[in-house]
């Protein structure tokens, strides 16, 4: 079962651009498109959140707590769901570096989530980042979701919100659409690479 997470949502917007653009919206749509296609080619999905929301449990009341809430419930639906990969929707943030853009995929310290990175960062590569190459990179130890799942896992950064020219292509649909084609392509090839699905 592909878990395909959304970041973000509702209070948390998480990385905001110049223009006021939200980065959670942007992670949803990424998703949604994710979820629709991987579904029209047979996988079995679940998502995280299917709207602006995040899904933080009755008893959290500040911000804060809402934040810490909404992960935990987060890891608890992926370590729940039986033979799960995780696919994780982010968009980036480099206020200092307004030029850095481009697509990255970080891989969590589970088995096989690296391979999987790996697959997914040369289809962005081909895709959407041409003349501007990089590499898979091991998620920061901060990040509670990645750190805290035990099954393969992938966190995707689609695009940089503090880049004006990246934000623009971000906030189409059609940019979206080819970003989910890029990264459901990649993740389903390293999938079967490890013969996982
Ligand atoms: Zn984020």
């Amino acid at each position: 079962m592909i878990v395909i997470d959304a970041g973000h949502g509702g209070e948390d917007g998480g990385a905001i651009a110049a223009d006021g653009t939200a980065e959670s919206g942007i992670n949803l749509a990424i998703a949604q498109d994710i979820d629709a296609l991987l579904r029209f080619l047979g996988c079995e999905t679940r998502m995280t959140r299917t709207e602006d929301a995040a899904i933080y449990s009755d008893g959290a009341r500040t911000l804060r707590e809402k934040k810490a809430s909404d992960l935990k419930n987060r890891v608890a639906l992926v370590n729940e769901t039986p033979s799960a990969v995780l696919l994780s929707i982010h968009q980036n943030s480099l206020p200092s570096s307004r030029r850095v853009h481009g697509a990255q995929a970080f891989y969590a310290r589970t088995e096989g989530s690296e391979a999987l990175a790996e697959s997914v960062q040369s289809a962005l590569n081909a895709a959407v980042n041409q003349g501007n190459e990089k590499s898979q990179k091991a998620i920061d130890k901060s990040v509670y979701l990645m750190k805290n799942i035990n099954c393969p896992a992938v966190l995707v950064e689609c695009g940089f919100l503090s880049n004006a020219e990246e934000t623009e292509r971000l906030r189409q649909a059609d940019y979206q659409r080819r970003l989910a084609v890029t990264v459901a392509a990649g993740f389903l090839a390293g999938l079967a690479g490890q013969g996982t699905t």
